[in-house]
């Protein structure tokens, strides 16, 4: 059975995601369903208005784009895009859930032709949580978490990217590595979690001293690395000098009651003729553990 025409309009009405008839100039022709307001605004005040004269130039044109592609193939097409209300002209004030937001777009021809254009089918179905969700999975997958630091997976995305850099535009690149001296010690007189803590102190401190483009990593353990574009090895090495002085002012501020921790260092730069981004690496860990025999709290 086939349920009586009549009934259409309350089923459309009843479409738990807003489902819009847009028009190939780019006019809403109708706006259906999405009636539940912690998920949607209510669109219909867009109706017989244009997608250029209620949102920014550069949204309209990809909404356009989406209209014509979806005709011209004759396809269903699936876009997933951020929209806010406050972006929609005649939707700034209507009750709805709260932003940013992202909705997936699903645009489907219509068969027939309206007021003497075609049109599609496009229902904006609310993905935020989805989104947030990623958004939360990707940070969580670079990032360490006891610090907060970046992770070692990270770190050789940015070594690759920058290994790349200087060979293809000549762009220097320091790495330092840094490894806390006898940190095996501080677990075993004081516990571990005063490890952990003084671990966290050191990552607040090289925070602070960073500058916009570098990055600051824990390789592991008790080993950061620290990565510093368009720096030479000079540079590098006064960067670390101020990072180890640094280092000390503060973890013996935030440890009065531990003999103060000190940090030894390796610094290298990424040269031309390296192999790869691992070799300047490489460089940093033989300058630390140089660092190390040479009796530790130093720039090596
Ligand atoms: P060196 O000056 O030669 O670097 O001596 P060290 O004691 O720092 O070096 P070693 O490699 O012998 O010890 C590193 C210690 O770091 C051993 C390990 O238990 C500790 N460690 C590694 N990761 C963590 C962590 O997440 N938390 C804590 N509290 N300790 C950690
Ligand atoms: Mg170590
Ligand atoms: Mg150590």
């Amino acid at each position: 059975m086939s349920l009586p025409a009549e009934l259409m309009p309350a089923v459309l009405d009843a479409l738990p995601d807003p489902l819009f008839i847009l028009s190939e100039s780019g006019r809403y022709l109708a706006v259906y369903g999405g009636n539940d307001t912690d998920h949607y605004h209510d669109g219909r005040a867009l109706v017989g208005r244009r997608v250029d004269e209620v949102m920014p130039p550069e949204k309209a044109a990809q909404v356009l784009e989406q209209i014509r592609r979806s005709l011209r193939e004759n396809r269903l097409i699936k876009v997933e895009y951020p929209l806010a209300a406050h972006e929609v002209k005649g939707l700034e004030s209507a009750d709805g859930p709260g932003e940013p937001l992202w909705f997936e777009g699903h645009i489907q021809p219509l068969a027939k032709q309206v007021d003497g254009e075609w049109a599609v089918v496009w229902i904006a179905r609310n993905i935020t949580p989805r989104k947030e969700l990623e958004e939360r999975l990707r940070l969580t997958s670079v990032l360490d978490p006891l610090t907060g630091l970046f992770n070692r997976r990270k770190l050789l995305e940015v070594l690759i990217e920058r290994f790349a850099a200087l060979r293809r535009y000549g762009e220097p690149c320091a790495v330092l590595m840094i490894d806390v001296d006898h940190f095996k010690q501080v677990n075993d007189r004081y516990g571990h979690s005063v490890g952990d803590e003084v671990l966290l102190a050191v990552a607040d401190i090289g925070r602070r001293i960073l500058r916009q483009n570098d990055l600051l990593a824990r390789f592991g353990g008790e080993e950061f690395v620290l990565v510093l574009p368009q720096t030479d090895l000079e540079h590098a090495r006064q960067v670390a000098e101020r990072f180890r002085r640094t280092l000390i002012d503060g973890l013996s501020t935030d440890f009065p009651d531990i003999p103060p921790v000190t940090v030894s260092q390796g610094v290298a730069v990424m040269r031309a003729d390296d192999v790869s981004h691992e070799d300047s690496l490489r460089r940093a860990d033989q300058a630390l553990y140089e660092a190390k025999r040479q009796g530790r709290n130093r720039v090596i």
